[in-house]
């Protein structure tokens, strides 16, 4: 087997659709170097070699060390140098780089090679000795830190120490000596702290890193981010080994970040930021403020671009921005180093953007012919499109801004102040919203971002952790915001103002201002107009599978046909009954001992349910709406309370007593399962004659007045048994006829059931004959399914995908090999006796886009889910086909 790829001079043995083998990073290094692009010349070490190494007990696969050698004599020809050389040595980074972007998850060390013999032989090469015992420290820190398993802290203390001592405050302003002596001390340190010899030898500092970084697949952070990412831990990591050049030779030298379109809002615009005379990860480790790189954008205040300082430079890299982008396709966050006016690419990869930007971006590549309409939609995650859909700032409201930072990831949240990853977790498990407040964040903070409303950095640019972090879990973010003074030890900081704003203290976060708030701020609806339109315009041509929503009133239905609903899946007609107006004779009517009382109490119920249908009917302007019939128990509805139950006493005109034992009566031990339902239909017939008409008198009504094509659905729920749905089908066809006879119009309609107890979905084909549709009921279905209560999973199910025994949580993501069974089942029996019946989803997952693209596949004619969803569920329906 082949374990090692080669990449320099303008060839590689590997390409940008190597990902799995060769990881992100190696297969672009290799992609960029083909392509022409200077890139140093190096070599990958396959994900494989990291799936054997742990195969075999962390052994690696014979061969490798032979690969290894042999690649890096080839790195050497190339470049005239020769590994370990005291006169003329190759120094290379180790960096590691899995098929998906982990982004800091695992440590590149730098400068590697570097000992008091090859030093030497820098200082010759470079003619500057401050550059090379500069060079030589951060080795050490690095390799000690990431392969010895060494304190940085420690280390960066004497760091300060020596600085303090010399009285300056940069490290700029140390000497050649004072770095000499650093690394002799860094040295010394390591051996008391770890008992064992910094390794002076290239070959065995390059193995071990080689190591190292097969080693961090393991640790706790990666291991993190990939179950936060659904990311299989037998994919591995690969290793690149690559020549080294540096972007901290002098002022002729540079090191940046940029991606090549605006990440947060999508601009076509070169965005980035660099540092002159500057190794690595300085420019996203916040130690100095990064420069712009375009001056475009420029704000005052903001240091010198580089478009102005190195025009030359900026020039190459323009171009270099242009053919990435004609070669990708796509938007691209590419790292650079600049070595005494020399670009170097050091990586380039599908920049993460905001759900803004990946619409803004798609829909213009779309424009400048880059990409097709099929391509701009697959661009677009479903899940991605949430942040877009959720919420902003009003911008009427009152707002007191305490300080501003970078608008880092766009959104708004409010919560209460908490200034660790930790509490965090702890505070949003108890359900409270928190602002995660840090100087910067690192990896060891992802489960505190994650259980966080939104962040707020002190430090960092739009490239730091925070920022990146944020922006790919969609989460809103205020990055570098200087004018707040965090304190850990007194768990508050202080806004610009200097006043305390303490831990538990609420605020508000916008992140596409950067502005920080006090309090609480009220929000405003999405946008969806503009390149969000014409996305979801090319989305609705692809998509087979239609989106209803569920709405159960006028207003919900009007932003469900705004969000693009085509007609209404579930309309709960029990909400409508526990307005404060009607809840009185919904109680009257459960309560009543006889027919004759029912019937009195419905009475007065029949015009409001009426009005109800009329506002959505009216809403959906001829769309579809199926409206189920009542269906949660009954006991629901009533008064719990002591005080309450007396004045309903008194109302009624009955007895305290007899109203109590009445209640208590009602009271069932697994409501779910019980008197609910179809089964309360057939128990009080009443009740759903009652619904039916105000159905049927609201839509022949419209249809009579304001010349609607109407065609209600029925829906009927809880069904078991086919004769349940029989009886009352044709109660309701009855109730339907009357209507329609003495209104003297012609309306259609529809009369179906949920699907949503195992026996119904076993049963579909005999169920389907007296069903127009059916709509599965996917949360009953699967709270059935598993026998798993909806209301007492919380317990533990949570339990269950933290320990893998569930992937996913059913009532979030369909279980596609159980309930999914019983979905696809009742879908083909249902076809099997009636061709032509309705199939639809109602309940979560609707708005799923994973259960979506299920729904698509198993052939159901629509999904329907919340209203803020719809647009998620459009382009899952599209992404389905594409
Ligand atoms: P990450 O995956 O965390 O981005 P990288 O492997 O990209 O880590 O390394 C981080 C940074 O180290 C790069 O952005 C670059 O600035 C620097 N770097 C890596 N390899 C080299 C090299 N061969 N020469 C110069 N700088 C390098
Ligand atoms: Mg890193
Ligand atoms: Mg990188």
């Amino acid at each position: 087997a082949k374990y090692v790829y080669f990449f320099g001079d303008g060839k590689a043995e590997g390409s940008a659709e190597m990902k799995n083998l060769l990881g992100g990073k190696g297969a672009n290094l290799a992609e960029m170097t083909a392509i022409g692009l200077p890139v140093p010349a190096g070599f990958t070490i396959s994900t494989e070699v990291c799936t054997e190494f742990y195969k075999n007990d962390r052994q690696y696969p014979a061969g490798l060390t032979h690969e290894v050698a042999s690649n890096l004599k080839m790195v050497e020809d190339l470049m005239g140098k020769k590994f370990g050389d005291p006169a003329n040595p190759l120094l290379v980074s180790v960096r590691s780089g899995a098929r998906a972007s982990m982004p800091g998850m695992m440590d590149t060390i730098l400068n590697l090679g570097l000992n008091d013999t090859t030093v030497q032989g820098i200082i010759a090469q470079s003619g500057d000795e401050r550059f090379a015992y500069d060079a030589y420290r951060r080795f050490v820190q690095m390799y000690s830190d990431v392969v010895m398993g060494m304190d940085k802290e420690a280390l960066e203390h004497i760091l300060e120490h020596k600085k303090e001592d010399r009285g300056v405050r940069l490290d700029t302003d140390l000497t050649a000596e004072d770095w000499k002596e650093l690394v002799g001390k860094f040295k010394t340190k390591i051996r008391e702290t770890l008992g064992q010899e910094f390794p002076e030898d290239p070959q065995e500092q390059l193995w071990g890193a080689i190591g190292a970084v097969f080693g961090s697949w393991m640790n706790a952070r990666a291991i993190t981010y990939r179950r936060l990412n659904n990311i299989p831990a037998d994919w591995g990591t690969a290793v690149n080994v690559q020549s080294m050049v540096f972007g901290n030779m002098g002022n002729d030298c540079a090191t940046g970040v940029a991606f090549t379109r605006d990440p947060s809002t999508g601009e076509n615009y070169f965005y980035g930021e660099y540092l002159v005379n500057a190794q690595g990860e300085d420019v996203v480790a916040g130690i100095r403020t990064p420069q712009p790189i375009n001056k475009a954008k420029k704000k005052d205040g903001d240091l010198p671009a580089m478009e102005d300082v190195m025009p030359d430079c900026y020039q190459q890299l323009v171009n270099i921005r242009s053919i990435l982008e004609k070669h990708y396709k796509d938007m691209q966050d590419i790292e650079f180093t600049i070595e005494k006016g020399k670009l170097y690419m050091l990586q380039t990869r599908n920049g993460k953007r905001t759900a803004k930007a990946a619409i803004k971006i798609a829909v213009d590549m779309e424009k400048e012919g880059l990409i097709d309409e099929r391509t701009a939609v697959l661009r677009v995650a479903p899940s991605q499109l949430d942040q877009l859909l959720h919420p902003s700032l009003d911008p009427k409201a009152e707002k007191k801004v305490i300080a501003k930072g970078l608008p880092a990831s766009p959104g708004a949240a409010s919560g209460e102040v908490i200034f660790n990853a930790d509490e965090a977790e702890a505070a949003a498990k108890l359900g409270l919203k928190v602002i995660l407040v840090r100087v910067e964040t690192s990896p060891e903070d992802i489960h505190g971002m994650h259980a966080a409303q939104g962040i707020l950095t002190a430090r960092g640019g739009m490239t730091s952790h925070a920022a990146v972090v944020a922006r790919g879990m969609g989460k809103c973010c205020v990055a570098g915001c200087g004018d707040i003074k965090v304190n850990y030890a007194a768990n508050q900081f202080t806004d610009r103002n200097g006043n305390i704003v303490k831990k538990g203290d609420i605020i508000t976060l916008d992140g596409s201002t950067g502005e920080v708030i006090l309090g609480m701020v009220p929000t405003v609806s999405p946008e969806l107009t503009g390149d969000f339109g014409t996305l979801m315009e090319w989305v609705d041509r692809f998509r087979r599978l239609k989106v209803r929503a569920n709405a159960d009133n006028p207003h919900d239905s009007k932003v469900a046909r705004e969000f693009g609903a085509q007609g209404i899946g579930l309309c709960r007609t029990e909400h409508m009954f526990f307005e404060a107006d009607r809840i009185a004779a919904v109680r009257e009517m459960i309560l009543s001992e006889d027919l004759e009382g029912r019937q009195r109490a419905l009475a007065k119920i029949l015009p409001m349910q009426k009005g109800d249908f009329v506002g959505i009917f009216r809403e959906m302007k001829g769309l579809p709406v199926t409206i189920r019939l009542l269906d949660p128990p009954l006991h629901e509805f009533l008064p719990q309370e002591e005080k309450d139950i007396e004045s309903l006493a008194k109302t009624m005109g009955v007895s305290i007593q007899a109203l109590k034992s009445k209640v208590e009566f009602l009271h069932e031990f697994n409501p779910m399962l019980g008197h609910r339902g179809c089964r309360l239909g057939l128990t009080f017939p009443e009740i759903y004659d009652m619904q039916v008409q105000a159905i049927m008198e609201a839509a022949c009504e419209l249809v009579k007045d304001e010349g609607f094509t109407i065609v209600p659905e029925i829906m009927i729920p809880l069904v078991a048994v086919v004769d349940e749905l029989k009886r009352l089908r044709e109660n309701a066809i009855r109730i339907c006829e009357d209507v329609i006879a003495r209104y003297g119009v012609k309306v259609d309609y529809l009369i179906g059931t949920m699907i949503e107890l195992p026996r119904a979905a076993l049963t579909a084909d005999e169920i389907a004959t007296e069903a127009e549709f059916f709509s599965f009921g996917t949360n009953d279905l699967t709270q059935t399914t598993f026998g798993l209560s909806r209301d007492d999973a919380g317990k533990f199910l949570p339990f269950y995908v933290e320990t893998g025994l569930l992937e996913e949580d059913p009532f979030v993501s369909l279980d596609q090999n159980g309930v999914g069974l019983l979905v696809k089942m009742g879908c083909e029996k249902g076809r099997s006796t009636r061709p032509e019946i309705k199939l639809g989803i109602c309940g979560e997952h609707g708005g799923d886009p994973a259960s979506v693209i299920f729904c698509h596949k198993v052939g159901l004619d629509y999904v329907s889910c919340s209203p803020f969803r719809v647009p998620i569920a459009r382009l899952a329906a599209a992404h389905a086909v594409l």
